[in-house]
């Protein structure tokens, strides 16, 4: 069940994938790299339990090595810790060399183990208020579930970066990032975890707890522009409405009068583009195919790999484009890199006009919370003025959508949400040396 779940949620995470799964107060842990479909069959038909928590990964900090992959297993008085988190944690480089200086030895290079190591150390006198103490004084982005003993917990950081829900399958509680794991798995959809939240789960019931003091909200809002999947609810509306919306919005702001027809960068722009398409009365064709074999381009860590990967991953529809003038719909421009490849591969299918429009405003800074653009030299955005931006990808127009008009489009918005990558409105203070942060990875 857990891996079904996994299944799920591989768009979150494709360097490593792992469960544990408790029986008998015994926990035991199956972890790989790549894709949940690269799990060993044979240990995971082994695992077996009343509880289990399971994770795929995309590093944010740390890099990708098989140490590195979650959930993170260790034993300690109160029974064995098991950790999945999803986020990033913006001061764990300070937090690690306090508790290095304490005597702690890390296996791992993750921000996350940080918060094993306080869990330990905790004296509190139950599961929930022990991992109350080990987040205490934690900045920047969470969102967990853990096993402690016999104990399943669950946490959202006070400021919500990230999706949390919960769900229920046949009485018991099922906790996910996204709801698109609960359907596959059959459970229903309860709530999300509140922001601040801890919710404990044992043979003595469920029990919530809110220890911290409370923030701002700071919801992700590039969860809904990109990294969810359409078909999932987070932050209590849906993500095929908020694109869609957005989409819509993009046409009213930035119309493309004359052409003859809209087409997506699919998949994480598909619902922008059918909302664009409607709100201007173009027809929707798909005129690039993505080949589902090979990993989204952007997730592989390092540049070169995502440079290769272009061709790899697209291919164009030389009916649907040849002699046409086209408006090419994607929801973001991170450095540039895939959509120049894409302008050329449409060009060369013969299109006439190329009109880019984007259903997010530009990235000009690096997210410290949980998404991978980690330096601002790489973000094209950052460094070019529109007209620069346009040459560049060789378009014959380029249009973002403008901040306000992201933040009005999404449901529940436009308050309460983190926009720190597109406005440089940073909800904390950044990370005192964001490279050193990323423990070597060197990407
Ligand atoms: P670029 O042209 O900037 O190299 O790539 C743009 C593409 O990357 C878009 O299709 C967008 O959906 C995707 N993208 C944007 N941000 C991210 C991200 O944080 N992670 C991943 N995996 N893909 C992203
Ligand atoms: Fe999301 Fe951008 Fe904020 Fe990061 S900086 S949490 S990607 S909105
Ligand atoms: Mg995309």
């Amino acid at each position: 069940m857990t891996k079904l779940g996994l299944f799920s949620l591989q768009h979150r995470g494709q360097e490593s994938a792992g469960i544990v799964a408790v029986e008998d107060g015994a926990a035991r842990a199956v972890r790989s790299m790549g894709l949940v479909s690269d799990m060993p069959l044979a240990p995971l038909d082994a695992l077996h339990g009343s509880m289990a928590i399971g994770h795929t990964r995309y590093s944010t900090t740390g890099s990708s090595v098989i140490e590195n992959a979650q959930p993170v297993l260790v034993s300690s008085r109160g029974g064995s810790i098991a950790l999945a988190h999803n986020g990033n944690i913006t001061n764990a480089g300070e937090m690690r060399v306090d508790l290095e200086d304490l005597g702690s030895i890390f296996a791992s290079s993750m921000d996350s183990e940080v918060i094993v190591h306080r869990l330990a150390r905790s004296a509190a006198n139950t599961p929930e208020r022990r991992l109350a103490d080990a987040l205490s004084g934690v900045e920047g982005a969470y969102s967990i579930v853990m096993v402690l003993g016999d104990t399943l917990l669950s946490a959202r950081d006070p400021r919500g970066w990230r999706p949390l829900v919960m769900g229920r399958l046949n009485g018991a509680p099922v906790f996910a990032s996204e709801t698109c794991a609960l359907d596959i798995v059959g459970a229903t959809y309860e709530r999300d975890i509140e922001p601040g939240e801890i919710i404990a789960v044992d043979a003595l019931g469920e029990r919530s707890i809110f220890p911290f003091e409370k923030k701002d909200l700071k919801r992700c809002v590039f969860e809904h522009v990109y990294f969810a999947r359409p078909d999932s609810r987070i932050f209590g509306g849906s993500v095929d409405r908020a694109r869609r919306a957005l989409g819509r919005r993009l046409a009213q702001e930035c119309p493309a009068t004359n052409a003859d027809l809209v087409f997506s960068v699919p998949d994480s722009s598909n619902s922008a583009a059918i909302g664009f398409a409607e709100e201007s009365g173009l027809p929707y064709e798909l005129a690039l195919i993505r080949n589902h074999y090979v990993g989204r381009t952007f997730i592989q860590p390092t540049q070169a790999t995502r440079d290769a990967k272009v061709r790899l991953k697209y291919n164009a529809v030389r009916e649907v484009l040849h002699g046409k003038r086209v408006v090419m719909v994607d929801d973001s421009i991170v450095r540039g890199t895939t959509t120049r490849g894409l302008v050329a591969l449409v060009r060369g299918a013969g299109a006439t006009e190329v009109h880019m429009r984007v259903s997010s405003a530009p990235v000009t800074g690096p997210c410290y919370y949980g998404i991978d653009t980690p330096s601002r030299d790489e973000l094209i955005a950052a460094n070019n003025n529109l007209e620069e931006i346009r040459a560049s990808l060789g378009v014959d127009s380029l249009g973002y959508l403008s901040l306000d008009g992201m933040l009005e489009s999404v449901p529940t918005g436009p308050e309460g949400f983190c926009h720190a990558c597109f406005s440089g409105d940073y909800p904390t203070p950044p990370p005192t040396d964001p490279d050193k942060l990323r423990f070597g990875c060197g990407c």
